[in-house]
């Protein structure tokens, strides 16, 4: 017996949706540990911290009472290949949970093989998911939308990569859902119309309950303003997702799966980090052109679920792909507009700020903007139209910390040597980024520093 109940299951997955994922077990660890507990997180979800320090397995091989662990099904377009089965082949839904924050899918990465591992082995290294819980913990500090991390659990485990023989382990997600584009394309793929249908009442009733659970096209309105909201915050902060593929952009618009992503140190509209991108579809500049590729594909899937005429419904889907590019075009002026301390959007303004920028530390350089040096005539041109209590602004707008790509390299690995100290202060420092903290949290990457190059970590 543990106890009271910890975590008050409510599975609507697997009632609503049945023939969309395989119950599976998560495999066994030999000797479960947390690395990393998300205690302030565990707090708000109204979670006994004391309980859950004392069942590092009920992520590992042990569910907690009331999990009903499976594997979801969904396709995607990974660098515009269609794939129509890729699924959780190293992760497991644990349930639906029920908390102050709303109803939360706890999982878990790097949980073992399912029916849809392939030739994987179903596992994660420390370092990656590590990476995942600091940089999605850092997202949500920032102000971002985000699925959360609970936990690292190492598992005891040494698991073989590219590098050599690593520690395993697994990451607790949260996520507001983990619906995909890719879990609309498997059954539009699979010409699965009732499963479709059901996907779309289910989608509904999680994030817009609002709407009529039939309406498609109201869904993908709100999806579109989640996203165009999402990608304009990515793009203020210089974050790079790094695998915009469709399986990994989330209808809660929700950042998630933090694989080889990365945040700038110097603007480069250009930059590009994972060692697998080598067109740089996923750069910088690239991402919102991906978000409305993206939500094309989801377009597509939802053409038999809105009611008319073929061309019509065509048509209708058409117009609003068209109003991405503006939307986003006015959200990210309207990100820029708090980010330099501006009365309103103003679109000269920020085009001259990013030519100014361009090969300077872009977070350094927002932050302290009142007295930087090196913008020209830009920073005249910003003196006459900036707001008259600038300094608070900028302040509460620009972070002073990121998880800078030295500092994540450092900490990591540190963290995979047994030596988790670098890791705890840069998230500590990542926790709180809009205060000051001591330069080597906010300095950029030394200048003979290589140029960094990020790894898919599977
Ligand atoms: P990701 O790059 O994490 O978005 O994963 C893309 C696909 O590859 C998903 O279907 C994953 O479940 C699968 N995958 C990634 N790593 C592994 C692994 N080690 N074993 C099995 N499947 C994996
Ligand atoms: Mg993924």
């Amino acid at each position: 017996m543990i106890g009271p109940a910890m975590f008050t299951f409510d599975t609507t997955w697997t009632r609503d949706l049945p023939g969309t994922f395989l119950r599976q077990a998560p495999f066994v660890a030999p000797a479960p540990r947390y690395v990393a507990l998300n205690r302030p997180l565990g707090a708000r979800l109204g979670l006994d911290l004391d309980q859950l320090q004392a069942h590092p397995e009920w992520f590992a091989g042990a569910p907690p009472p009331g999990a009903d662990p499976v594997a979801l099904a969904y396709a995607g377009h990974q660098f515009g290949n269609f794939s129509p089965a890729l699924g959780d082949g190293r992760a497991h839904l644990l349930g639906e949970i029920v908390t102050p924050l709303g109803r939360l899918d706890l999982a878990l990465k790097g949980s073992g093989r399912t029916g849809f591992s392939r030739g994987g082995d179903g596992k994660a290294a420390l370092g990656p998911m590590l990476r995942e819980y600091l940089i999605s913990e850092a997202m949500a500090a920032l102000g971002v939308p985000t699925t959360r991390s609970l936990a690292v659990v190492a598992t005891g485990e040494t698991i073989l990569r590219q590098e050599g023989p690593l520690p395993g382990a697994i990451l607790v997600r949260l996520a507001a859902s983990h619906i995909r584009v890719g879990s609309f394309e498997f059954f539009s793929a699979r010409g699965e119309e009732d499963k479709l249908r059901a996907l779309l009442a289910h989608t509904i009733a999680r994030h817009d309950p609002d709407l009529a659970p039939d309406d498609a096209l109201g869904l993908f309105d709100r999806v579109t303003a989640r996203q165009v909201r999402l990608i304009a915050e990515w793009m203020g902060l210089g974050f790079v997702h790094g695998v915009m593929n469709t399986d990994n952009m989330a209808l809660s618009g929700e950042t998630i799966d933090y694989g080889p992503c990365a945040f700038i140190d110097a603007y480069d509209p250009l930059a590009c980090y994972s060692s697998i991108d080598r067109q740089g579809r996923y750069r910088l500049d690239n991402q919102p052109k991906i978000l409305a590729w993206n939500l094309s594909r989801l377009a597509e899937t939802l053409i038999p679920l809105i009611p008319g005429a073929p061309d019509k419904v065509v048509g209708l889907l058409n117009e609003r792909l068209e109003a991405i590019a503006p939307a986003y075009e006015a959200a990210f002026l309207q990100v820029m507009a708090r980010k330099l301390a501006l009365p309103g959007p103003d679109a000269a303004l920020t085009a001259g700020f990013l030519s100014a920028v361009q090969g300077r530390d872009w977070t350094a350089t927002l932050r302290g903007l009142a007295e930087e040096p090196g913008l020209g005539d830009w920073h005249a041109a910003w003196q006459k139209h900036r707001l008259p209590d600038h300094a608070d602004r900028l302040c509460a707008a620009n972070p002073a910390v990121i998880p800078r790509n030295h500092l994540v390299e450092e900490a990591l690995t540190a963290a995979t040597a047994g030596d988790m100290a670098p890791f705890d202060a840069l998230l500590a420092a990542c926790q709180t980024p809009y205060a000051d903290h001591p330069a080597r949290f906010t300095q950029s990457a030394p200048p003979d520093a290589p140029r960094h190059v990020t790894f898919c970590g599977t």
